[in-house]
């Protein structure tokens, strides 16, 4: 109705401006390409920032200026209406929407800070429930100490994180994250000063602190409490290091290496009895196959998908064995991925990483088994949660022009805006039924990316394509002037469109006009900058943010027509 007033008042809607100019009678503003677009939604740019971040910045962008952009944005918004900002950010961090927690948890603690009263209180009362483990609430710490003073409503918000857990939860979250960027949980506790509430809690606390009442973490036998018996069992692993086997003869040697041995299996006994995950270990164990064994048991999620390549590596991981059958069948079930909130871009990164058999960072290398790769490449769709489809017809353009070959996505080593889209339009294409996958640059063209293609090989195939300037009107006046049908234009983008002779909205206002179908227009934003093709009065077109968990669903729903 907006849209209908608008072209009576102007008539504009017919017409073709070049992107390097704004339609007239339109806000528009200069993107950092030169380009003309749309000014994206205050609340959506805050939605993109909170889920791709500002790492690694953009091709036009330094990391640092976009950052501060962002950061500026959001003092911006928290003045206009602050407790909806942090109810957007507890949203993304309890969904699990954002490959990483640490914009949102900035912005958390941005809010307790910078925030008038009511922003302040509502930040500071979602601490012990959104900062799910303690990295997150270290991250808090750490961000928010350098905001505002340790007044009482910080104090109290943290002592709830510590007094809110049950004790075993509690005990795992001090033995599994001792220190992070810097900081303690012994510092947060100096500092926040919870009072115990039970005796378990106190002695969790003394623990923690390393104060001396706490030599029952190192009595000969466990407490008998199921909180404390794990505390004591990692205090029992701790003891049990393993010695280099090194000796002058061989005799000596073998008796080094049954003193190993027999470290081994008590740490293995620990393993599985009392449930200690790899941070409980000291790093030597960590070079043995046994050890391994027992932690895969029980192993959460994320760590089975991030030590992949090390337990193929150390020789757990062998093509037909247990563990493979294991690994294989907790990463296609569904079920067990969501609940461990397994993020789309975790594995993306897994798959990358473990295809092709050697560490990013180490020089580590191992023997890849094909089972892993395949089941890496399911979950990687299974992580997006079952969507169902709307089956119209749904044009893919994938941005391929230079600049989306700048920056990477969520701090994934090689992992460009484009090869990203790559990866999320495979997914797209194994959702609907109908769809065809196309790139734009200075052209229009066939990537050769299918539905069939495991996502990492399809993310290579958008790597090293350079073909110039950006024209994102291409996917409507290519789908016109070869009268394709299409419902739904599925554009992802930076945005930085500047090339084309015709605005993309007007491209796809002149296709409807022409086709006569009411097609869609939805723009998958692939960076955190405040621009979109998409016209904000128009309800035919949606802004969504790439690699956010909930991408697929909402395209869906838009392309159905529920949005
Ligand atoms: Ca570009």
């Amino acid at each position: 109705m907006k849209k209908n007033i608008r072209q009576a008042l102007t008539g504009l809607q017919a017409t073709e401006t070049s992107q390097g100019l704004p339609i007239p009678g339109r806000d528009m503003v200069e993107n950092n390409a030169g380009g003309f677009v749309f000014k994206l939604d205050e609340w959506k740019q805050l939605e993109r920032f909170l889920i791709l971040g500002s790492e690694g910045g953009t091709f036009y962008v330094s990391e640092k200026k976009l950052s501060a952009d962002n950061a500026n944005k959001v003092l911006l918004l928290l003045k206009k209406d602050g407790v909806k900002v942090v109810e957007k950010t507890v949203e993304i961090l309890k969904s699990g929407r954002a490959p990483k927690p640490d914009v949102a948890i900035f912005v958390l603690a941005l809010a307790a800070s910078k925030g008038d009263d009511a922003t302040r209180k509502a930040a500071l009362a979602a601490v012990p429930s959104a900062l799910k483990t303690g990295t997150h609430l270290l991250k808090f710490v750490d961000s928010v100490n350098g905001l505002r003073g340790w007044g009482r409503g910080l104090k109290k918000a943290i002592q709830l994180w510590f007094k809110g857990r049950k004790n075993e939860t509690l005990a795992l979250q001090l033995v599994k994250y001792k220190q992070r960027e810097g900081w303690s949980m012994k510092d947060v506790l100096r500092l926040a000063k919870p009072v115990p509430e039970t005796e378990v809690q106190g002695k969790l606390f003394g623990w923690t602190a390393k104060n001396e009442k706490a030599e029952w973490a190192k009595a000969p036998v466990a407490p008998g409490d199921k909180a404390l018996d794990f505390v004591w069992a990692t205090e029992q692993a701790a003891q049990l290091k393993l010695v280099a086997e090194q000796a002058d003869t061989a005799e000596a040697k073998a008796i080094l290496a049954e003193a190993n041995q027999a470290s081994v299996k008590k740490l293995v006994d620990l393993i599985v009895t009392y449930r200690l995950p790899r941070e409980a270990l000291p790093t030597e164990a960590l070079n043995k196959v046994e050890v391994w064994e027992a932690l895969l048991q029980e192993m959460p999620m994320t760590a089975m998908i991030r030590n992949l390549g090390t337990m193929s590596k150390i020789g757990l991981l062998k093509p037909l064995s247990d563990a493979e059958k294991l690994v294989f069948q907790r990463l296609t079930d569904a079920e067990r991925l969501r609940g461990a909130k397994v993020h789309p871009i975790q594995v993306l990164s897994a798959l990358r990483t473990y295809s092709s058999g050697r560490g990013v960072r180490s020089a580590a290398s191992w023997n890849v088994s094909t089972k892993v790769v395949e089941a890496l490449d399911e979950a990687f769709e299974l992580s997006f949660g079952a969507v169902e489809p709307a089956g119209t017809r749904h044009l893919l353009g994938l941005d391929v022009s230079g600049s989306m070959s700048g920056g990477e996505i969520a701090g994934v080593p090689g992992l460009s805006p484009s090869a990203a889209t790559a990866a999320l339009a495979v997914v797209a294409a194994r959702t609907e039924p109908w769809t065809a996958i196309m790139g734009f640059a200075d052209s229009f063209r066939n990537l050769g990316i299918t539905a069939k293609d495991r996502v990492d090989v399809a993310t290579r195939k958008v790597s090293g394509l350079t073909f110039g300037s950006t024209d994102a009107s291409l996917p409507m006046t290519w789908a016109l002037q070869n009268k394709i049908q299409v419902d739904t234009f599925v554009v992802m983008t930076d945005n930085e469109t500047w090339a084309g002779n015709i605005q993309p909205v007007q491209a796809l206002e002149k296709y409807r006009q022409a086709t006569g179908i009411g097609a869609k227009l939805i723009v998958v934003g692939m960076t955190s900058t405040g621009f979109t093709i998409a016209d904000p009065d128009d309800a035919g077109m949606l802004d969504v943010v790439g690699f956010d968990g909930a991408t697929p669903a909402l395209m869906a729903k838009f392309a159905k027509g529920e949005i």
